[in-house]
Formats: structure tokens, sequence, C-alpha cells
């Protein structure tokens, strides 16, 4: 259907050429792809640098040269997934605003300046106190933040955490998980199924399937798809499991953006 995660050469962790993103979607019978590049702020690592405002014009003039391409085989959206941080949160809204984005993606990467990617975030923490501080933060995060559509990867500690994988690892912080999603049904925003999870150990969606339904017993509704791609190969990868898993659980739907506006879409 639609893939509303996908990274191109505008990040500093893809190659892939926006153009070769969409021929792929395309390959696959995607009727949509949201293009959802990198803005970090404050990035700890000056190798990655954020897009800023000079590459956002380009980034936007690409993307609506991509759009009048593929008109009638592929809707093309313009998205970004923002990177918060407590201290850039202002620079986060007013970057948003200054531009006719789609669709919008909030994720916590960082943790007092430290990606959980990296060994270093573990030092000195049990595996409940990492994935504690993890959650507090993306929780005090939503609740402060406002410029966005969906939480990208809500169990992103998950998939680098080197304590050994359980399959009720969700469970070790299910207060904190629930109060994040009830945040986000107040605020009226969505909840991302990232299948990333599919290209690295867990092999599930992220979040686990029992969090996406807690979102959708407490009332939400807004869900999108997205396959956190870099390459072609990840793109919609996972989602046949997906769309199959979500569908026993109740949900019909899944969301599109259209100047941040949602759209209710049956699953097929
Ligand atoms: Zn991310
Ligand atoms: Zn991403």
């Amino acid at each position: 259907m639609f893939d509303y995660h996908v990274h191109t050469s505008y990040s500093p962790d893809s190659q892939m050429l926006m153009e070769t993103a969409c021929s792929r979607a395309v390959e696959l019978g995607l009727k949509e792809i949201a293009i959802t590049d990198h803005i970090d702020i404050d990035w700890p690592d000056s190798a990655f640098p954020a897009l800023d405002a000079r590459t956002l014009d380009q980034y936007f003039e690409d993307l609506t040269i991509l759009q009048e391409k593929f008109k009638g085989c592929l809707s093309v959206k313009k998205g970004i997934e923002i990177g918060l941080q407590p201290h850039v949160l202002g620079e986060c809204s007013d970057i948003i605003q200054a531009y006719p984005f789609d669709f919008v993606i909030a994720s916590v990467h960082l943790v007092n300046g430290v990606d959980p990617y990296l060994g270093e975030y573990y030092a000195d923490k049990t595996k409940e106190e990492s994935y504690q501080l993890y959650y507090r933060e993306v929780l005090s995060l939503i609740k402060s933040y406002d410029e966005f559509d969906v939480l990208g990867h809500l169990d992103y500690i998950k998939r680098y955490s080197p304590f050994p994988a359980d399959d009720k690892d969700h469970l070790i912080c299910s207060q904190l998980t629930d109060d994040i999603i009830i945040t986000l049904i107040k605020k009226g925003k969505g909840l991302e199924i990232n299948t990333s999870g599919y290209r690295h150990e867990s092999k599930t969606p992220m979040p686990h399937l029992d969090i996406i339904n807690r979102y959708r017993q407490f009332g939400g509704k807004i869900i999108t798809l997205g396959s956190d791609a870099h390459r072609p190969e990840h793109i919609a990868l996972g989602f046949d499991n997906v769309l199959k898993e979500i569908k026993k659980s109740g949900f019909s739907y899944l969301t599109s953006f259209t100047g941040r506006i949602p759209e209710y879409v049956p699953i097929p």
C-alpha cells in the first residue's frame, strides 16, 4: 500500500536516490511513498550534519519534480523525520512550520546526547534502567512538542539494546509505554508501525503488536506503516506480515497524510 518512512541521499546514513526509491515503490506496486529524511538538530557527531534551510529548499524542489514525474503511478509525499531533543524543540517547530510538509515523523534518537545505537548508552545501566530512561525521554518530549503527525519507532531502544532479547521486552516499561500512547491519543497524534525490526534480530514490528493493540484499545486511530528504508531492498519490507497481523487485531484502516491532514484508507 504505502511506505511512510523512507530515507534517501538527503539523510547522512543513506545513499539511495529519491528517484530510485520511487521506482522501487512502483515496482512493488505501492500506491504511495512518503520520503522522510532526517533532521536531527544538534546531532553530536558533526560528520552527520542535519538538513539545513539551504538543503531543505533543494529537498522540496527535488520532491516536487518527482511528484510530477511519477504522477498517475505513484503519489510522492513530502515528509520528514525530525529528531527531538529537549533543547531544540523550538527550532524543530520553526522548521516544520516554515515548510509545506505533508507528513512529519517525530523520533527520539538521543537521550542526554547519546544514541542508544551506541554501546556507551548502556554503560552502568541494567536493561530495565536503559529502557526506562529512553521511554521517559520519549514521554517528556512528546508532551512538550506538537509539530508532528506520528511518533516514530516507539521502541527504538529494542533495536540496538545489547541485552539478550526476550519477546516480553515490551512489557518492561508497560506503564510508561501506556502513558506515551495515551499522550499521543490526547494530542490527536498517530503511532508509526516501523517494520525495520524485520531487518534486525527481533523480526517483529516496532512497536510490539501488543503496544499497537493497546493504542487501538485506548481509542487511537492514526497508524502509518513505514519500513525505515535506507536502501531499495528495504522498501515495504515486512508489510505483508504486519498488515495480516494488524487486521487480525481489528485495524481496518491505515492513515495517509496530505498537507499534515490525515486520511483513513481501508486495508485491502
Ligand atoms: Zn529514526
Ligand atoms: Zn528513519
